[in-house]
Order: structure tokens, then C-alpha cells, then sequence
């Protein structure tokens, strides 16, 4: 077993103070792969102490010295892609191949588009006679993380809050946590200077609550389910900080009355089956014209039975195992729900796929026959699980699409121009047509319950930014 028992802090690797031993474990095989140190309140403390110390200086830097930095990580973090990606699989079971095609690239995209959004970005404008707006760091930033997508959350975060001038405290996932170790080690070899950046590695009860509620930690970050998102908006509520809040959903993917489906219906569930059905944007929830179920039942099935599943440390096409047990056994009781309330089982089920017996692996399942008031239509099931449900015309399925706590994003599948008549309805921060994934530098975030701020490109930096108003300067 690999062990990582230091947090980094003040620029170099140091012990914990009072934290304890933790096992992170492989989901493909139930067994402990790597050990990290849960820290304790004291280590937050002088994390927060480093980088309040080094806000005087690094929000003092030149957009030339954070271009030069920034660059310097993009090339380091290039070399270690392998490494990120064995760390990923190995942790929360993402098949290496995709691990090196996705996993670890989508963190050096958020790097690449936070460059490219530095480079053109203005820092200051004219903004009415006699008035300037700046746009300054807005101070310690602490950020948390979950363990699904890893290092595409963390550089979400870390990229535009370097790039805007903060200092940071990062806590990524306890179930996932070598990527953020290695992640770090790029850091210092690209030269952040000593206390811009911070990793304490903890549970969330601990150090997540400690960082959301710490007096001299000015904005917190957080990516995770909508549970912790409230929980640490309500322990920051006391000190006034900023909140920016990446939380669940729970996608639809309504497919359009007439749409060719074998042609549609690949690229938009291609979200139900990457990452194994881990990602806040899958576009689980299916509605489908009452005249094409049949047909649509059909496609699903083909698609999900064609979805091989097995070990992460094998190349190839296949899903993996999901991140733990909790996880498996909320998937396995998602799927029985849904059966106890009616739902038909088109393929899949409960249960691991014939001839395994350990390790957290899913069957690739479709489920016909699903009502709104079925709980699997409600809760986020971060699995590859796919619903049915029938709409009668394209205005109910937009209130269909829209009856949901969530907003994180909407998927349409049919005719791109019917799409785009229907995408401004959508209450989502993100509509993907005939395809789930986001795009590049754009804006990324959710309505209602999903969240609050954005990352991605300028939207990211501006987000991690305090707005000043100059008064006189013209006088
Ligand atoms: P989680 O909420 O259990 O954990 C996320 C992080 O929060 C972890 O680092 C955890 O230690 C920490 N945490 C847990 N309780 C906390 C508390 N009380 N105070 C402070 N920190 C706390 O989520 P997860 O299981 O790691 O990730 C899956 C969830 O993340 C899903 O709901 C998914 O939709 C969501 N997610 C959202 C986005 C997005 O951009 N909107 C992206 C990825 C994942």
C-alpha cells in the first residue's frame, strides 16, 4: 500500500498535527491502496496562517509573473498526466484508458482556458466618467472537492484563483485523494511560491467544516453533493464569506417527438454510461414521446447491454466499478425502489454483473415504465442507470425537464433547430444538444439547488474576484 501521510503546507510537505491514519480503497477490489492522514483543526490553522501570509505578496503579482506560472504548470501537469491518471483509477476506479483520455486532460483544460481567459482579461475599466472598476483577488480561497470527477474539479478551482491573485487551501476528496498529492507536487516544481498554495487532506466534518467556517478564510469553494454544499454554506454564513457552490443534478434528456433515435440517443447517453454514471450532468432521466417508447426501449438497451464492464487497471472501452460501497449500495437501492413502485426492468437490475464477487461494479441498467413520483426520478443516482418516462407534447416535457430540485444541466436529443426552441425554457446552466458534455472555457454551474457561481474560462476568474469601484480619480 502507497502511503501520503503529509499535508502540504507553507510550500513544503510537513506532518499532521493530531490528524489520523486513513485507507483509501480500491474499488475494484475492496482492498486499501493508499494511506493518507485525516488532518485535525490545528493543521487548517496553519494552512490558513500560510496563505494569509502569502496574500500580500502573491495579490500583489504581475499578470506577466501568473502567465509565466501558469505556464509552468501546464507543462508540468502535461508530463505527470500519466501518473494523475494511475492515481485516479486506482482510487475511485475510472478504466485507465480513460483516466488518460479524459480524467486527468479535463484538470489541464480548466489550466489551459484560465491562460487563455488571463491573457485577454481586464483587470480594470472605465466603467462611467469619473469612475473606474478593478477587479482584485478576493483573498484565502478554501476549496473542496469530491472524488468523481477529481482533478477537474480541483482545477476548476486552483487555476482561475491563481490566476486572479488568491492564495488557497485545497481539501480534496478523502476517497480520492493521490491525484490532489500529486497534483500538488507539480505545483511546487513549477514554483507557486510558499504558501499560495495549501493541501490538507481530511474528512469533511473535520477540515471541511474548519476551512467553511475559519474567520480568515475569505471565499470557500465547494464541488460535492447538495447535503455538504448546505452544510458548508451554513458554517461560512457566520463569517460573511463568499460561497460558490458546484452540487448535484439530475438531468433530463428529452428526446424530441420524431427523433431518428439510433442516431441521437448514443452521444447523450454516452453520459449515462462514462465514468460509470458518475457525473453531476448525466442525463439520466429520459422522456420520450409516447409514440416512440417502444422504439426507444429498444436503443436504450441495445446501448446499455453493448457497455462492457470491467477492471480499471485493463485499456479499452469499458466502465469500471463505482467509488465505494456506499455508493454501490445507494445505486442497488435506487434500482429496487423503482421496481417495488412499478417500474419495468428492461435490462440490467440489482446485483453485480454475472462472474464478479467483489468489488463495487454495476450492471449497466434501463428501467421502462418510470413516474415522477418514483424516487429514482427525484435522486441523483450516480450510477449507469437509465430511466423512461413518457411525455404526450413537447410543452409537458418541458415541464417535465424542470420538475426537479436540480439545474445543473438539461439534455436534448432530435432536430438541433426544435433544440434550440425548447433550450431557453430549460431551467439548467447548461443545455447540451445531441451531445452531454460541457464545452470547452464556457461558464459551468448550476440553477436552484446545483449551486451558486461559476467556474470555466473568464466566468471562473470573475468568480473568484472582489469587484472595487475608484470614485475621483478623475476629479
Ligand atoms: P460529498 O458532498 O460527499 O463530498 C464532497 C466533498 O465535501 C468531499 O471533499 C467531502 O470530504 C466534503 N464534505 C463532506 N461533508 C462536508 C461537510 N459537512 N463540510 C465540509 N465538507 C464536507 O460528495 P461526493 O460524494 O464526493 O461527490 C459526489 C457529489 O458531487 C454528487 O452529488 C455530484 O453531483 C456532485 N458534483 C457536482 C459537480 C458540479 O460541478 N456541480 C461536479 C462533480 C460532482
Amino acid at each position: 500500500m502507497q502511503s501520503y501521510l503529509k499535508h502540504y503546507i507553507d510550500g513544503a510537505w510537513v506532518e499532521s498535527d493530531g490528524g489520523k491514519r486513513h485507507e483509501v480503497i480500491d474499488p475494484a477490489t475492496e482492498q486499501g491502496t493508499t494511506e493518507i492522514t485525516l488532518g485535525s483543526e490545528a493543521d487548517v490553522n496553519k494552512a490558513v496562517a500560510a496563505a494569509k501570509k502569502a496574500f500580500k505578496t502573491w495579490s500583489q503579482s504581475t499578470v506577466e509573473e501568473r502567465i509565466a506560472l501558469l505556464e509552468r504548470i501546464i507543462a508540468g501537469y502535461k508530463a505527470r498526466i500519466p501518473d494523475l491518471a494511475a492515481a485516479t483509477s486506482r482510487e475511485m476506479g475510472a478504466p485507465i484508458s480513460f483516466a488518460n483520455m479524459a480524467q486527468a486532460p479535463a484538470g489541464l483544460g480548466h489550466f489551459m482556458g484560465t491562460l487563455a481567459a488571463l491573457k485577454e482579461f481586464s483587470f480594470s475599466e472605465q466603467a462611467a466618467k469619473g469612475a473606474r472598476v478593478v477587479h482584485e483577488p478576493i483573498g484565502v480561497v478554501a476549496m473542496i472537492t469530491p472524488w468523481n470527477w477529481p482533478l477537474n474539479q480541483i482545477c476548476a478551482k486552483v487555476a482561475p484563483a491563481l490566476a486572479a491573485g488568491n492564495t488557497m487551501i485545497l481539501k480534496p476528496s478523502e476517497e480520492a485523494p493521490t491525484n490532489a498529492m500529486i497534483f500538488a507536487e507539480i505545483l511546487h516544481d513549477a514554483g507557486v511560491p510558499a504558501g499560495v498554495f495549501n493541501l490538507v487532506n481530511g474528512d469533511g466534518p473535520t477540515v471541511g467544516a474548519a476551512l467553511s467556517s475559519h474567520k480568515d478564510v475569505d471565499m470557500v469553494s465547494f464541488t460535492g453533493s447538495t447535503r455538504a454544499g448546505v452544510a458548508v454554506a451554513t458554517a461560512a454564513a457566520a463569517t460573511v464569506k463568499r460561497v460558490h457552490q458546484e452540487l448535484g443534478g439530475k438531468a433530463p434528456n428529452v428526446v424530441l417527438e420524431g427523433a431518428k433515435l439510433g442516431e441521437v440517443l448514443p452521444p447523450t447517453l454516452a453520459g449515462v454510461i462514462a465514468n460509470t454514471g458518475q457525473s453531476c450532468i448525466a442525463p439520466t432521466r429520459l422522456l420520450v414521446h409516447k409514440s416512440q417508447v417502444n422504439e426507444a426501449e429498444e436503443v436504450v438497451k441495445a446501448i446499455m447491454e453493448a457497455t462492457q464492464v470491467d477492471s480499471p487497471e485493463k485499456e479499452g472501452a469499458h466502465i469500471g466499478p463505482v467509488v465505494n460501497k456506499a455508493q454501490f449500495e445507494k445505486i442497488q437501492t435506487l434500482i429496487q425502489s423503482a421496481l417495488d413502485e412499478g417500474a419495468r426492468l428492461v435490462t440490467g437490475g440489482v446485483g453485480r454483473p454475472d462472474g464478479r464477487n467483489a468489488g463495487y461494479f454495476v450492471k449497466p441498467t434501463v428501467l421502462a415504465d418510470v413516474t415522477p413520483e418514483m424516487r429514482i426520478y427525484r435522486e441523483e443516482t450516480f450510477g449507469p442507470v437509465a430511466t423512461i418516462t413518457t411525455y404526450d407534447d413537447t410543452e409537458q416535457a418541458v415541464e417535465m425537464a424542470n420538475d426537479t430540485e436540480y439545474g445543473l444541466s438539461a439534455t436534448i436529443s432530435g432536430d438541433p433547430a426544435e433544440a434550440s426552441k425548447i433550450a431557453g425554457k430549460l431551467r439548467a446552466g447548461l443545455v447540451t444538444i445531441n451531445a452531454w458534455g460541457p464545452n470547452g472555457a464556457t461558464p459551468f454551474g448550476g440553477y436552484k439547488s446545483s449551486g451558486n457561481g461559476r467556474e470555466g474560462g473568464k466566468w471562473g476568474l470573475t468568480d473568484f474576484m472582489e469587484v472595487k469601484t475608484i470614485v475621483g480619480e478623475n476629479a
